[in-house]
């Protein structure tokens, strides 16, 4: 991993044999609140967080897309006007997919990629992968930033933002919403980015943690998850099917005051599910209202309530992550909750600055006591979305 943008653009020019024209770096992200809520058109609160992905880019003349990474120092090239052809027929594998995917995607939305430029791209990244902080989002929107500058697209973060769901969507293969790429996109320092899912619009909601002398602490079990596809689809399709007994086409159109008639139709299985995504809705909206009205100290309930809720109706939580949730707010936390899809994963907790070394120590203490393997314990701080990097700008 490169230290400074110095030493990744050494790399470029060593490994490219010519400079970089700059430097576009873009964060991964954590939810605050607002979980399975995406799919269900409902609303989402993630952030941008201080772990971020750089992308180098220079300009070639030949029309030619050349990506390569310091993660893995095999380079793949394409020309970008054969990228359509090599996507159907399979040929875009790997990582590589998430840069190539991009460049492919802003031709989708209008970019013509048989007249830009060729360009190369090297990719370095302080995002772990894997740990649900979505390296895959910083990927995409570090490159598709970068584009949109050398190639004078103009396109909107917004744009930018489903330009890297559909990289995602078709060329990687991942079925994955929007929130990803818009945190990365459109976060801002100390502030969450609350999404409608159904109508796209953002809007970026100060969180005041400085201020408050809060941070949040990401707990993350090293569960993994890859095995709960099934959960998740399962998750889904009880989604569906509570909407439709309820004669709407999606959750999004059920409120908490509905759900008396709810009881009365579904199964309790399937109203547990509805139940969860309808209160976690009306959770993000209240999440945001006492943001504003009296600042991140008074939305720790929000986060328990929200924990419960997946445990307990939408079952989504696994013993180690109930574990991280109850000693964390044992500790000092004032709210915590697991984060992300669920079956692992990592959870939050807002906790006072002086007390994380307490809540760290105790999380690994409890989980060594429980014979569950490690924790790994670290704080993310609400940052800046993709940008240009410059003198003066954020990792
Ligand atoms: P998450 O987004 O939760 O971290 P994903 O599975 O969605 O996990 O994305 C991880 C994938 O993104 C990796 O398997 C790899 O293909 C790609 N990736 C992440 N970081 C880098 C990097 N620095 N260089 C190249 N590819 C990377
Ligand atoms: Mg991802």
């Amino acid at each position: 991993m490169s230290k400074t943008i110095d030493e990744l653009t050494a790399r470029f020019t060593e490994f490219m044999g010519h400079a970089p024209e700059g430097v576009w770096s873009a964060p991964g992200r954590v939810n605050l609140i607002g979980e399975h809520t995406d799919y269900n058109e409902g609303f989402v609160l993630p952030f941008a967080i201080d772990r971020r992905t750089r992308a180098a880019v220079g300009l070639r003349t030949d029309g030619v897309i050349r990506v390569t990474s310091t993660f893995d120092h095999t380079a793949v090239e394409f020309p970008l006007a054969g990228l359509e052809a090599a996507r159907t027929a399979g040929e875009i594998v790997g990582w590589s997919a998430y840069p190539l995917g991009v460049a492919w995607a802003l031709g989708q939305h209008g970019a013509d990629l048989s007249s830009v430029t060729g360009v190369d791209i090297l990719i370095d990244s302080t995002v772990p992968v894997g740990a649900g902080l979505s390296s895959s989002a910083a990927i995409e929107s570090s490159v598709a930033l970068a584009l949109n500058d050398l190639w004078n697209l103009d396109f909107t973060r917004e744009k930018l933002a489903k330009v890297g769901q559909l990289a995602e969507n078709e060329v990687v293969g991942a079925p994955t919403g929007i929130m990803d790429q818009s945190a990365s996109l459109l976060g801002a320092a100390d502030a969450a980015v609350f999404l409608d899912c159904r109508s796209l619009e953002a809007q970026v909601v100060p969180l005041g943690l400085a201020k408050a002398g809060l941070s949040i602490l990401v707990m993350d079990t090293r569960v993994s998850h890859s095995h709960a596809t099934g959960g998740y689809s399962e998750r889904r399709a009880a989604c569906e099917a509570g909407a439709a007994a309820m004669g709407t086409s999606s959750l999004r159109d059920v409120s908490v005051g509905d759900l008396d008639r709810a009881r009365e139709l579904l199964d309790d299985v399937t109203f547990r599910r509805v139940r969860h995504v309808v209160t976690e809705n009306q959770r993000v909206l209240d999440t945001v209202r006492v943001l504003g009205a009296e600042g991140p100290l008074a939305i720790g309930a929000l986060l328990d309530a929200s924990h419960v809720s997946m445990r307990d109706d939408f079952e989504i939580s696994i013993p180690e992550l109930d574990l991280a949730v109850e000693t964390a707010r044992d500790n000092g936390a004032i709210g915590a909750r697991m984060t992300g899809g669920g079956f692992g994963g990592a959870a939050i907790a807002l906790v006072p600055h002086a007390l994380v070394p307490a809540v760290e120590a105790a999380v690994v203490a409890a989980f060594a006591a429980a014979g569950y393997g490690e924790p790994v314990t670290f704080t993310v701080t609400p940052s800046q979305g993709a940008q240009r990097m410059g003198d003066s700008a954020v990792g």
